[in-house]
């Protein structure tokens, strides 16, 4: 069943989604090569707790730690450790945020210069594969209207969308329904209403779509080895335009 949220609840969940990008922003000036993940972690923490909200992903099935940092061939889920990054690596951070009662998520890339060209179309590819899916994000349409556009765009740049792992609902638990696939038929699934709140997130793959959980139990890599990429946000319906929660403004 998917809740739909009142203003205020959508007002709450804007004070999240900017702490959120506002997380991101910290990992993304203090990335270069010789951190290592689990200093990405403490400072991602740091600035969640500054703001007096929770890390979500901390204790989320166990997982230990607030964001989940995936290099190169990972992709999503991998758990910060003492692994140093590097140049050339290209880095998806996700996090998630609680604050009273609500959730924020939101994930990015980034790249380690200098990089291939190819791993930075990837990482481009992959963020406006969101913006074509957000095309759809209205009261004018229906669910897999969304993940069609995701899949169709990220094709035609000659990448795959990983079919394992797919968007969700949010609000008072990080996951709810629906699930949104990055892929699929149009014209499906319900048709969107105001006050429904999605983390819209595809997941790109250099090659194939196939994709392993390794033995951690958490960390998903591709299983031909080749780059994968993240892109996401919470973002809210409404009759008119869709609402990118997880922005700094
Ligand atoms: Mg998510």
């Amino acid at each position: 069943m998917i809740i739909i949220k009142s203003e205020n609840e959508i007002k709450i969940m804007k004070e999240a989604g900017r702490v959120t990008a506002g997380v991101l922003e910290r990992i993304k000036s203090a990335i270069k090569p010789g951190i290592t993940t689990i200093e990405l972690d403490q400072i991602a923490e740091e600035e969640i707790l500054k703001n007096n909200m929770a890390p979500a992903f901390k204790g989320y099935n166990g997982f230990p730690a607030s964001i989940c940092v995936s290099i190169n061939e990972q992709v999503v889920h991998g758990i910060p450790s003492d692994r140093v990054i590097c140049e050339g690596d290209i880095v998806s951070v996700d996090v998630g945020v609680r604050y009273e009662g609500y959730h924020g998520d939101a994930a990015r890339t980034f790249a380690v210069s200098p990089v291939p060209d190819e791993a930075k179309r990837l990482i481009k590819v992959t963020e406006q594969s969101f913006y074509e899916g957000l095309k759809y994000c209205n009261t004018r349409y229906r669910l897999t209207d969304i993940s069609h556009a995701i899949q169709e765009y990220v094709e035609s740049n000659g990448f795959s969308v990983v079919k394992d792992f797919v968007g969700h609902g949010i609000g008072k638990s990080m996951h709810e329904d629906p699930q949104i696939p990055n892929y699929g038929r149009p014209g499906r699934g319900t048709r969107l209403a105001s006050g429904m709140v999605f983390a819209i997130e595809p997941m790109v793959n250099m090659g194939t779509d196939e994709v392993s959980v390794l033995l951690d139990n958490w960390t998903v890599v591709t299983n031909d080895g080749k780059l994968s990429s993240h892109y996401e946000n919470t973002v809210a319906l409404t009759d008119g335009e869709p609402i990118i929660l997880t922005t700094i403004e």
